[in-house]
């Protein structure tokens, strides 16, 4: 199916970007008047998945990482975060609640498993030394007019 909006950034990977991206994706996608708890949900998926590019995708340099946000018929919402850093080696190993190859005093191992329950659905893709995308799926319920 086609996409009805869609919309792609692309900015460095430091940690002040990470609340550029997750004003970006719900300032694009508050036209579509998502409920104030689905829009919360959006923008704490999003952050998770920038903090991530930020703090383990690019070891000893910046990189670049890339936001898409993509609305569907039927106000299913798209977005990806992808970047072309290290990549992930075992992704399923990855994403258990509570592993994390960061420093355990900053990094508690949440943010796909926090991701996973603000989204309907998440997928991972990556390939080690090309880089990780992980696709956020969400819809919006869809908004009565109150008349
Ligand atoms: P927290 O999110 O709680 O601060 P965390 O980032 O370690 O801790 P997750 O977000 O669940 O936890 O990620 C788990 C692990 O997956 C990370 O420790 C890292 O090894 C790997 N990972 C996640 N995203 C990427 C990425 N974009 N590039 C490379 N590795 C990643
Ligand atoms: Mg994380």
């Amino acid at each position: 199916m086609k996409a009805e909006n869609t919309t792609r950034i692309q900015f460095d990977s430091l940690s002040i970007n990470e609340a550029y991206a997750r004003g970006a994706a719900a300032a694009f996608l508050a036209r579509y008047d998502p409920t104030v708890p689905q829009l919360a949900d959006l923008k704490t998926a999003v952050s998770e998945a920038v903090t991530n590019c930020i703090v383990h995708a690019y070891p000893d340099r910046i990189g670049p990482v890339i936001l898409t946000v993509a609305v569907y018929p039927g106000r299913e919402v798209h977005i990806t975060v992808a970047d072309k850093g290290i990549g992930i080696p075992d992704i399923p190993r990855a994403m258990e609640p509570l592993f994390t190859t960061g420093n355990p005093e900053e990094r508690s191992g949440l943010g796909f498993a926090v991701m996973q329950s603000f989204m309907d659905k998440v997928k991972v893709t990556s390939k080690p030394g090309k880089g990780t995308r992980v696709l956020l799926i969400k819809r919006l319920t869809s908004r009565q007019s109150a008349t």
